[in-house]
């Protein structure tokens, strides 16, 4: 099998240290926090934590139905943040990796712009008054290939990434819990 990036808890959170200190360096601070759900939600407690921003939201998009079947568009989903919070904000998108970059690159389109292609059924987006003053983008790890180029990276790889959340199965009850 080709080689895997593996980052550990412990990395982990030197990594989300690292990627706040990267951002405050830049000399730019976001007033909210806005997790990619699921896999960039723990990043961005870490970072938001780092920074000292107690405001924070999520927003949902689901792009792979399997290992390698994508959806033709990400799709932005429910539940959505109240969008009136990102009203004139300074917004930081936090997320794991920017592998293909196609999520991230609806999300940040969604928060510039307010529309999103390839809107299904269940799309969500912000009211064009709800629209933040600026919206950058971080991540873990940003892959070759990726669309867009996020603000801010911790580490480049074309490897795939074990992440600490998700590198183990979940877990089932133990042999003798009661019914
Ligand atoms: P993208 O839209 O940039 O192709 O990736 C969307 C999502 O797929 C990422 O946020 C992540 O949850 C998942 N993903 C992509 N590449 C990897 C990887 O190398 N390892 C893991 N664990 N998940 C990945």
């Amino acid at each position: 099998p080709p080689p895997r990036e593996v980052l550990p808890w412990n990395r982990f959170g030197d990594a989300s240290r690292e990627l706040a200190q990267v951002v405050v360096d830049s000399g730019w601070m976001p007033d909210l926090v806005i997790a990619v759900a699921r896999g960039g939600l723990i990043p961005a407690g870490a970072i938001a934590y780092a920074l000292g921003v107690k405001a924070m939201g999520t927003m949902n998009v689901e792009f792979y139905t399997d290992v390698e079947e994508t959806l033709p568009e990400p799709q932005v989903l429910p539940p959505m943040l109240d969008t009136s919070v990102l009203a004139g904000a300074k917004v930081l998108v936090v997320d794991d990796v920017a592998d293909s970059g196609r999520t991230l690159e609806v999300v940040m389109r969604l928060l510039r712009t307010g529309t999103t292609p390839g809107a299904g059924p269940h799309t969500v987006t912000p009211a064009p008054e709800h629209l933040p003053a600026e919206a950058r983008s971080a991540v873990l790890y940003t892959k070759p290939q990726s669309v867009i180029e996020p603000d801010y990276t911790w580490r480049s790889t074309d490897r795939w990434i074990a992440f600490p959340w998700s590198s183990l199965p979940p877990v089932t009850a133990t042999a003798n819990t009661e019914a």
